[in-house]
């Protein structure tokens, strides 16, 4: 069962199915869902993974957990995962020096990690809306990789419509035509005159307006939403982290029980919160490592246990889907180690004083699973230009990782780098790197200089993008997206 990080309201149900959670992501003074019991792995049962496959391993774990979806519906969810590249190992673990090796998570079909995730969740989320006959509409917004990944999962499924805003400008040509392109009729997306932050904003207000929820109420159609937020996210999260540890064990890299780094490029610390639990569950995660970019509110939070958001603007960097300075899912690792009141006192802070601050004791506990740092977008890219000299080629985000291994890892131990998104994505900003130019490029042309220089594929799901009509061509004021969004309900556009 599943409980609340701010504590209960009296109004919302104290303890509730993971079921609940998905369809109804928020939770009582705007706080999240969690989990009330962590299960615990041990070494006989690390050992046995040896043997099994990343979908066998998923659902061992979800069973562990005890959710409330039948097992057929969980076997067609991670059967999703035989749509990756290579449909035994969704997630290959890749030795890049001695002691460092990436868990690549972007083998999905929109390119990113977000599919590890979002593909099973799409799958039994759609499957409980149909059970309970209900229309549901889901909310998101994009700074470009959780949309696309979002409209791929819901595409054509019934009982769902989605509805994505996007920042016009703010995503790369690739993620842009990703959304633009969707053809299935289920979804809508909206670019917005603005930033990724004004596109969350109206989400957000969306999403908490009463007139806005009786209008949906009225149509008889509910309100969820798909951001890291949602449990059902969190959930898939978990496995890839204790899978590269399986990874180690099978190639004969680390021995049963000793313990190993990971580094996670963190944003909305939805990847960072996964190895989190995959930790307190019993893996032997020496430390996780967390890499921001120079938006480094988490480097500060752990380092010297204040979030303030004072005086703090967005920066817009060559990592945009880590340029956030809200960063939702800290909120449950607050929980787990503080409670529910004092999490409710810090979020209550943050909101009103728009800062909050750890107790040394607090502090010193959350130092014992993190570490943070944070490097420049010319850290980033002289590290792409390096290991692409040395024939491995890391995305953006990907590279921020380069800088915790470089100044945090204490110790003689295997490192686990968590790679977010394929090079394709973000061409640009790669094609850049190894010219060590400041050119803009087109993400054609770059795509194409890139390709050739390295010797890399670029896949066809991206090639054809460039190709495909543009469905969904609207930029609007944020002012207009509730007529836009109930003009679609209706089917009049
Ligand atoms: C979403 C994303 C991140 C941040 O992940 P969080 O779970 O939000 O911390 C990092 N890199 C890429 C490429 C992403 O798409």
């Amino acid at each position: 069962m599943f409980t609340e990080t701010r504590g209960n309201d009296t109004l919302k149900p104290k303890s509730v199915p993971f079921s609940y959670a998905l369809l109804n992501p928020s939770a009582s003074f705007g706080g999240l869902y969690v989990p009330e019991n962590l299960p615990k792995i041990d070494l006989d049962f690390l050992e046995s993974a040896t043997k099994k496959s990343y979908k066998e391993l998923t659902i061992d774990i979800l069973k562990r957990f005890a959710i409330d979806i039948e097992d057929s519906i969980i076997a067609q969810a991670v059967a999703l995962y035989d749509h990756f590249d290579d449909a035994s190992n969704p997630a290959p673990l890749v030795q890049i020096k001695e002691d460092l090796y990436v868990n690549e998570l972007y083998h999905g079909p929109t390119r990113a990690f977000k599919d590890m995730a979002l593909q099973p969740f799409g799958h039994i989320l759609s499957h409980l809306t149909q059970k309970n006959k209900e229309d549901y509409l889901i909310l998101a917004a994009t700074s470009g990789d959780t949309g696309p990944a979002t409209l791929d999962t819901f595409a054509d499924k019934e009982n769902i419509r989605v509805v994505c805003l996007y920042p016009d400008g703010g995503t790369s040509d690739v993620q842009r035509l990703q959304m633009t392109t969707q053809k299935s009729k289920n979804l809508k997306i909206i670019g917005i005159h603005g930033n990724f932050d004004d596109a969350q904003n109206a989400l957000k207000t969306l999403l908490a307006s009463p007139s806005f929820n009786a209008k949906l109420t009225q149509e008889n159609i509910k309100l969820s939403a798909a951001n890291s937020v949602n449990f059902g996210r969190i959930i898939f999260q978990i496995i890839y982290h204790i899978h590269a540890y399986v990874a180690l064990l099978k190639q004969h890299k680390v021995e049963l029980g000793k313990p190993f780094y990971t580094i996670v490029p963190s944003g909305n610390f939805g990847n960072a919160l996964g190895a989190y639990y995959a930790k307190k569950m019993g893996l032997p995660i020496e430390k996780i490592l967390i890499a921001s970019n120079i938006n480094n509110i988490l480097t500060d939070l752990i380092n010297t246990g204040i979030y303030d958001l004072r005086n703090r603007k967005l920066l817009l960097t060559t990592s945009p889907a880590m340029d956030i300075l809200i960063s939702s899912n800290v909120e449950r690792v607050l929980y787990d180690k503080f409670g529910a009141k004092r999490t409710k006192e810090m979020m209550d802070n943050l909101k009103n004083e728009k800062i909050y601050q750890l107790s040394p004791d607090e502090l010193a506990s959350l130092r014992e699973d993190f570490d943070a740092i944070y490097c420049d977008d010319t850290f980033a890219k002289g590290t792409i230009a390096s290991f692409a000299k040395e024939g491995y080629v890391m995305d953006p985000h990907t590279a921020t990782c380069l800088s915790a291994y470089e100044n945090l890892k204490q110790k003689n131990i295997p490192c686990v780098l968590c790679s977010t998104a394929e090079w394709t994505k973000f061409a640009p900003t790669m094609f850049n790197a190894i010219q060590n130019d400041m050119k803009k490029y087109s993400d054609k042309e770059a795509l194409e200089g890139f390709s050739k220089a390295l010797h890399v594929k670029i896949p066809e799901c991206i090639n054809t993008l460039f190709s495909q009509p543009i469905v969904h061509g609207k930029v609007i004021d944020k002012k207009d997206i509730e007529v836009e969004i109930f003009n679609f309900l209706k089917n009049k556009s």
